[in-house]
């Protein structure tokens, strides 16, 4: 993301109920220093974050993204943060996007070795433009995440399904993808399930159904993948939430890698395997996405 503006925040209690925050984040430079070298976001990759799409203004799915933030927070055992506070820092992130497709990424840190304060900020910018992935499609490969399905229960730990801020893996898992030829990688658990991508969830087509991995696969609940549900309900489908095997990736007709500024790019091939890309569908699915109003 292409950084323009950027509020420095002072995270609240969450159970702080003024009405308005709007003197707790202030203008920040982007090309100015902001953190201290101490601050565990930098030094470990220690906290949380989330990115959320803005067009023409409007930021989407901003419930679904604090609510996950709040999540990822949990996971990590990070002060809880404030929804409101959130969502007013969000709204006003959104006015300073560029027009068109933008987006503002939230960050919320562990804050300075040794303090007890988080740190947070928010950010704007623009979008890269994924023209031609969502009209040509992209081509992904299958790469094993080394983890089993159950290890998000049974190792918590491992912080799967929290959105941390170390993304370094999901970067390589990417480089990987690009070394075999690839546009993006799709995650499988060591015992055989699809988990999702490096920063999206994947939506496939199987049996005429519209399936994507459940989040208690230790994945990240997509909140483009539940504003793409919503749409594929408005069209008398029943999408589901299911496990999904590596051997069922045989039988998609169709698929999607799904996330908040790429929107939907459907997969033209996974491994060796071409998939027909339904460019129909795809553009309504975009131009829904894109109209979204929340
Ligand atoms: N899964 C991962 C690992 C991600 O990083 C992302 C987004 O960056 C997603 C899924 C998709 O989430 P969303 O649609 O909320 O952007």
């Amino acid at each position: 993301m292409s950084m323009r503006h950027a509020l420095l925040i002072r995270p609240a209690a969450s159970d702080d109920d003024r009405a308005d925050f709007s003197g707790t984040f202030v203008a920040h430079d982007p090309g100015a220093p902001a953190l201290l070298l101490g601050d565990l976001a930098a030094q470990r990759g220690d906290g949380v974050f989330e990115t959320v799409g803005v067009v023409d203004g409007v930021p989407h799915q901003v419930d679904a993204h604090v609510a996950r933030l709040a999540h990822s927070a949990a996971l990590c055992d990070l002060p809880a943060p404030n929804l409101d506070q959130w969502r007013q820092a969000i709204a006003a992130a959104a006015t300073l996007c560029p027009a068109g497709e933008a987006s503002v990424k939230l960050v919320l840190s562990r804050g300075v070795d040794g303090a007890s304060t988080p740190t947070a900020w928010i950010a704007a910018g623009g979008a890269p433009d994924f023209t031609v992935a969502r009209t040509r499609g992209i081509h992904v490969v299958t790469l094993d995440r080394g983890v089993s399905r159950g290890a998000a229960e049974r190792s918590p730990w491992l912080l799967l399904g929290a959105k941390t801020l170390s993304y370094a893996v999901n970067m390589a898992a990417l480089r990987e993808a690009k070394r075999r030829g690839a546009d993006d990688a799709l995650f499988v658990s060591s015992d055989g399930f699809v988990l999702e991508a490096p920063t999206a969830t994947v939506l496939l087509r199987i049996d005429g159904r519209y399936v994507t991995p459940p989040p208690e696969a230790g994945i990240l609940h997509g909140t483009t993948q539940l504003s793409a549900f919503a749409w594929l309900e408005g069209r008398g489908e029943n999408p589901e939430y299911r496990d999904v095997s590596v051997a069922e990736l045989e039988r998609a007709d169709a698929a999607w890698l799904l996330s908040s500024v790429r929107l939907a790019a459907p997969v033209r091939a996974i491994d060796e395997r071409a998939l027909p890309v339904d460019a129909e569908l795809t553009a309504s699915l975009n131009d829904a996405l894109r109209a979204r109003t929340a």
